[in-house]
């Protein structure tokens, strides 16, 4: 997919703070953070939505989100964690992706920045 923007983070055609990577998926910071160390986990191959991911890949995502899940509670400590994943209109970017939103009990601020060298370091 020539115009798709996660295709050209996979293709390291723009940059991205990646914090995760294997042969089937990718995950990294999201630009525009809902909470400090929202990730998305992406898959490599161009998949829309959860009608289209193949079920090796699905599957594989949610295996990868436990592991990010355990990975965002000891390095940024926080307080829970919300998984999301849009399909259809409230999709905005057409390439499938898992939200990993955490949650803190007390309000941080962090920059991206710091956020990527505290879960890399
Ligand atoms: P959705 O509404 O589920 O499609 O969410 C798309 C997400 O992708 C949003 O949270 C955006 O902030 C995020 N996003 C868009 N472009 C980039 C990018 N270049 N790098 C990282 N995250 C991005
Ligand atoms: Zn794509």
């Amino acid at each position: 997919m020539n115009d798709c923007i996660f295709c050209k983070i996979i293709k390291e055609e723009i940059p991205s703070n990646i914090i995760y990577e294997d042969e089937l998926v990718l995950a990294f910071l999201d630009i525009h953070p809902e909470t400090v160390g929202h990730t998305l986990l992406i898959p490599k191959k161009h998949f829309q939505d959860m009608d289209d991911i193949d079920e090796e890949t699905y599957l594989h995502i949610f295996k990868v989100a436990k592991m990010i899940k355990k990975q965002l509670i000891e390095k940024l400590h926080c307080d829970g964690i919300t998984l999301m994943q849009n399909n259809g209109d409230c999709q905005d970017v057409k390439h499938y992706h898992l939200h990993l939103r955490p949650y803190y009990k007390k309000k941080e601020k962090m920059t991206i920045d710091e956020v990527f060298e505290r879960i890399m370091h």
